[in-house]
């Protein structure tokens, strides 16, 4: 309930213009978000790197509706993966990207054209960009661009959420060899129709999936902070003789910072999904809905203030 509220919340421009202009959600910004401007991300990826942590990094904002908006987000990726190389992280740091942010919503044509200057910039500072994946009336379009980057950019990361149906198909599809995919649960609220939500059932698909992209000899990207998971990709990756450097793990920012640095600690390459800017809204209440818990602790955070 409380969980398909926050998701509501997510979705929810009236309650972003309310709640975005006062401090009320910023115990839970400070810890889910890397910063506002691109200096504090970079310096919250070196920190990472310090500790043997590989980043992806995201620039915070979905959903725009102006084509200016979109060329002026690209703009200011291509500027953080200048930055990026100049700061000598190319190798422990990509980009991620949301379609939505570079004007999907307005014309694929144009997400796409954005996106591939980003990817242009990726490539000239030796490192790679992930399209993100968003709610499920997105799913066809976003793996469309993306196998048509691929055709220029070949190591552009997708992503693929475990809880849709359609997944393991997809999974089949887009797992041959040097494929980047990202695996996660998925963070949208899905209709059945389209989508499994009992816990288990997600769980399930997910080591299935993630079965099907280590069979066809993709580069799986373990998205997950659940233990099982995390146990159970390891142990696939066993059976199916894949060294430490055919795989990762990734996890977000602020969520099992201390599971981070064991799992690096014992040789798997983890790589921390860092936001930044400040359109942190909907990022910071899709974080909450996945563990209400955390709106306990946020409480806390603000009568201690
Ligand atoms: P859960 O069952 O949600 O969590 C397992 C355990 O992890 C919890 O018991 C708790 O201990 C801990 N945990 C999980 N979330 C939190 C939290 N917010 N705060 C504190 N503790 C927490 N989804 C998309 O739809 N599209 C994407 O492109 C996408 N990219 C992602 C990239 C990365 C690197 C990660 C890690 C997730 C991404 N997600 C994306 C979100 C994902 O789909 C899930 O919603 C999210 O990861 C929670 O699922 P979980 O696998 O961690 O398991």
């Amino acid at each position: 309930m409380l969980r398909t509220m926050l998701q509501a919340a997510a979705r929810s421009d009236r309650l972003e213009r309310m709640v975005g202009r006062n401090r009320l959600l910023r115990p839970a910004v400070d810890r889910f978000v890397a910063g506002a401007s691109a200096e504090d991300v970079i310096r919250s990826a070196r920190r990472l790197a310090d500790d043997g942590l590989y980043a992806t990094i995201d620039q915070l904002g979905e959903a725009c509706r102006d084509a200016r908006a979109a060329e002026r987000t690209a703009r200011e990726y291509v500027a953080l993966l200048h930055r990026v190389a100049d700061a000598g992280l190319a190798d422990r740091v990509e980009v991620s990207v949301k379609l939505s942010a570079l004007g999907s919503e307005l014309d694929w044509a144009l997400a796409e054209e954005q996106t591939r200057l980003i990817c242009a910039a990726a490539d000239e500072a030796g490192t790679t960009v992930t399209v993100d994946m968003e709610d499920s009336s997105t799913t066809e379009d976003t793996l469309r661009v993306l196998r048509a980057l691929r055709r220029d950019h070949p190591r552009t990361g997708g992503v693929l959420q475990a809880m849709l149906r359609r997944t393991a198909d997809d999974c089949r599809d887009l797992g041959e060899p040097g494929s980047r995919i990202r695996l996660c649960k998925g963070a949208y609220h899905e209709p059945a129709a389209v989508a499994v939500t009992a816990a288990a059932d997600i769980n399930a698909a997910y080591l299935r999936c993630l079965g099907l992209l280590m069979e066809g000899g993709a580069y799986p990207m373990v998205a997950t902070h659940d233990p099982r998971l995390v146990a159970g990709a390891a142990a696939l990756a066993r059976k199916h003789g894949m060294g430490r450097d055919a795989w990762e793990y990734q996890m977000l920012f602020g969520v099992r910072a201390d599971e981070q640095r064991r799992l690096a600690q014992a040789g798997h390459r983890v790589r921390v999904y860092l936001p930044y800017g400040p359109d942190w809204y909907r990022y910071t209440c899709r974080r909450l809905a996945e563990r209400p818990a955390n709106l306990v602790l946020l409480g806390r955070a603000m009568l201690s203030r």
